[in-house]
């Protein structure tokens, strides 16, 4: 094949889609509409179908309305964007401000996607470490940022894997030092425990600073891909010139504006997954295991010596969990308490059978 040479050694990327009883691998929301709800959506799009020859409102005009309002802090819709899923979003923020001769920082452990943006747009990729114990180094990513002066900065917060949240204090140093975009990428921003807070709230005093989220998570909507961000309205005219016309469709507009509309309902079980995620790590670490605090909708333990052997175990139980993140950890997403009930029994077979 003629592909580019720097893709070659290159495999898609992806969680493996297995069809396993306990799915707890991608950090989706295990519950989904409600009847009523799916009612809506399918009435929705039922009346919209009949405009199908159309192309969409290229400006998804109405869908960003909604999202303002949705995420409050004054935001209009002219400070909204959005895409097929947050990664779409990340992608064209690489397009229109990284690029070739440009450079993109992140630190790690983080979201393994973040490379894959760079390297898809031609930017270089660099990285710096977390401490130790994953949390995020401020004086670390300070001098790091100094020393490279990248024109991008992503940072997930909460991060995955890890869950940590950073706090604002963080946010604004990075954002004091960094000479080009910063990118808070609070895709699980709804998991954080209450009172931590959102870098929407100092959106106003940083003009480069993009606050990313997504309705896959927290929002139950991970099949309709609707991923969006705020920030100053320049940053959204100048996305505005790499996306592809109409690139959200029709179809997902009518859905998201509808599952938006019964907001309340699709968030409702965040405080019981909340709640779960936090006796998931109780037990797992009774159960002896390292565990790092999780702001998010997923919990990283370890550490296991051989840690796809554990994997491998596991979903032979039927419970398919997440190979991913440092040597000798693995990532579980909060599910159902069945759910979690499952994975608890597997786990615990597989590590009597390994001691
Ligand atoms: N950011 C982070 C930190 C994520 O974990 C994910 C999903 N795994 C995404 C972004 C992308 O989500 P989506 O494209 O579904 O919005």
């Amino acid at each position: 094949m003629p592909i580019r040479d720097d893709l070659r050694p290159y495999e898609p990327y992806g969680a493996p889609q297995l069809d396993v009883p306990v799915q707890l691998n991608v950090n989706e929301n295990p519950y989904g509409p409600s009847k009523a709800t799916a009612d809506d959506i399918a009435e929705s799009l039922r009346i919209a179908a009949t405009d199908l020859n159309r192309y969409p409102d290229r400006e998804a005009w109405a869908l960003r309305t909604a999202l303002a309002s949705y995420l409050g802090h004054g935001l209009g819709p002219d400070a909204v964007w959005l895409a097929n899923g947050s990664n779409e979003v990340m992608q064209q923020i690489l397009q229109a401000f990284g690029g070739p001769g440009r450079t993109a920082a992140s630190f790690t452990p983080t979201y393994s996607m973040y490379p894959e943006y760079a390297r898809n747009t031609h930017t270089r990729w660099i990285t710096g470490r977390r401490a130790d114990d994953f949390t995020f180094d401020v004086d670390a990513a300070l001098a790091l940022i100094a020393a490279e002066q990248p024109d991008v900065v992503l940072l997930a917060s909460p991060n995955n894997p890890t869950g940590e949240s950073l706090s604002l204090e963080s946010v604004r140093a990075v954002c004091d030092a960094a000479p080009g975009i910063v990118v808070l990428d609070e895709a699980y921003a709804e998991f954080r425990r209450p009172g931590t807070p959102t870098a929407l709230s100092v959106l106003e005093d940083y003009p480069r600073l993009i606050v990313t989220r997504t309705m896959s998570k927290a929002f139950a909507f991970a099949g309709g891909r609707l991923g969006y961000l705020a920030a100053d309205p320049a940053i959204v005219d100048a996305l505005r010139i790499v996306r592809l016309p109409y690139h959200v469709s029709t179809v997902t507009q009518t859905v998201a504006l509808a599952a938006l509309r019964h907001a309340d309902e699709m968030l409702a079980r965040v405080a019981e997954l909340r709640a779960t995620r936090d006796e998931t790590a109780q037990w797992l670490r009774e159960q002896g295991f390292q565990v790092v605090d999780s702001d998010a909708n997923f919990v990283l333990f370890g550490t296991f010596a051989d840690r796809h052997a554990v994997w491998q175990a596991v979903l032979d139980h039927g419970v398919l969990i997440r190979e991913t993140g440092p040597d000798g950890w693995l990532r579980v997403s909060v599910g159902t308490p069945e759910e979690m009930g499952a994975f608890r029994d597997a786990l615990t077979a597989v590590v009597a059978t390994a001691r």
